[in-house]
């Protein structure tokens, strides 16, 4: 994932075009609901399993593309998936990476109330980053990363909003998708230029491009990225923003309804590309990205981003756990 900040001039074109097409078919809906109604039903996560579960993660390696921690990372997914509940589909594809590499691909689909037919999406992406190309050595910028922030994160919330949904099932049917290749962008050290933001988030492109679900749809869904650092600071998005406002609204204020609002701040910050942009163009599905950005810092992720310390020293698991909470009450409302 990465800053448009930092490609403004060369996705100036994209931008446009998104821009028109969001225009032609309208806003999103989604109505601020009661909050109180569902408030003594509401489950919450549980910290321990959250760290577990960025822990067993990391404990594969580096889930970089084609790599044997990403293939046996993909089929625990998979199985714990299965073991909540979910009618779990997997899909495979092949995507060419920014030096046109040939990458495997694996997008893990986990549904949860099949029967429903009002859908809420959740997603993450769970492959991690092959380059640690903003470390500040020299010597490791080709070196892949744990991704316990950037990758990990975001699916443990995932992990446990399915283990606790299998003891206590919503009304909304529930879709858990994990999208692979996020993470494989041209590397800092590249020349950069026009379109390369397509060469992030390939396996929400395609997931978007060819639903494993005919026809799939979801009332709106919640993209989690970098969600466990510690000193969080979620702010709104501005493609998120543009896309789901309402959406962003609701799950903010539910936030701050919990005593959370310092942490999901009332403050807009500039769009990034992440997986929800390819969500909300190509599937159509309105989806904001609880992520952790301030634009008062100096690349506006966490200290960590895209190094070899985005390892399981500096995941928080309460970070984890406020995020996962407010997404579970946002679920059960
Ligand atoms: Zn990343």
């Amino acid at each position: 994932m990465r800053n448009i900040r930092f490609l403004l001039l060369s996705t100036l074109p994209l931008l446009c075009l998104l821009l028109i097409a969001a225009a032609c078919r309208g806003k999103n809906g989604g109505a601020m609901q009661n909050v109180s109604a569902a408030k003594n039903t509401v489950p919450v996560c549980n910290a321990d399993s959250l760290w577990h579960f960025v822990a067993r993660q990391v404990a594969f390696g580096p889930r970089t593309p084609n790599s044997e921690a990403h293939r046996l990372c993909a089929g625990y997914l998979q199985a714990k998936l299965a073991s909540y509940g979910a009618s779990v589909r997997i899909q495979e594809f092949e995507a060419r990476r920014w030096d046109n590499a040939l990458l495997n691909g694996r997008n893990i689909m986990a549904s949860f109330n099949p029967e429903q037919t009002r859908r809420i999406l959740l997603c993450a992406h769970w492959d991690s980053r092959p380059y640690a190309d903003r470390d500040t050595d020299p010597d490791v910028k080709r070196t892949p990363i744990d991704g316990a922030n950037d990758g990990a994160s975001g699916v443990a919330v995932l992990l446990e909003i399915a283990r606790v949904m299998q003891q206590n099932p919503p009304l909304a049917g529930v879709d858990i998708v994990l999208f692979d290749l996020e993470d494989s962008g041209k590397p800092e050290w590249e020349n950069h230029q026009a379109g390369d933001e397509y060469a992030w988030c390939l396996g929400a492109q395609h997931w978007a491009e060819n639903p494993p679900v005919p026809g799939y749809s979801a009332s709106y869904g919640i993209l989690l990225d970098m969600v466990g650092t510690y000193d969080p600071c979620f702010a709104m998005e501005a493609t998120s923003m543009y896309y789901a406002p309402d959406i962003m609204r609701k799950v903010w204020e539910k936030a701050a309804l919990m005593g959370y609002g310092n942490i999901f701040q009332n403050r807009a910050t500039g769009a990034l590309i992440d997986d929800h942009l390819f969500v909300n163009d190509l599937a159509r599905i309105p989806t904001i990205d609880i992520v952790h950005y301030d634009n008062r810092a100096q690349t506006g992720f966490f200290p960590h981003w895209h190094t070899l310390g985005d390892n399981l020293e500096h995941v928080s698991a309460s970070t984890l756990k406020i995020v996962g909470d407010v997404v579970l009450a946002t679920l059960y409302e």
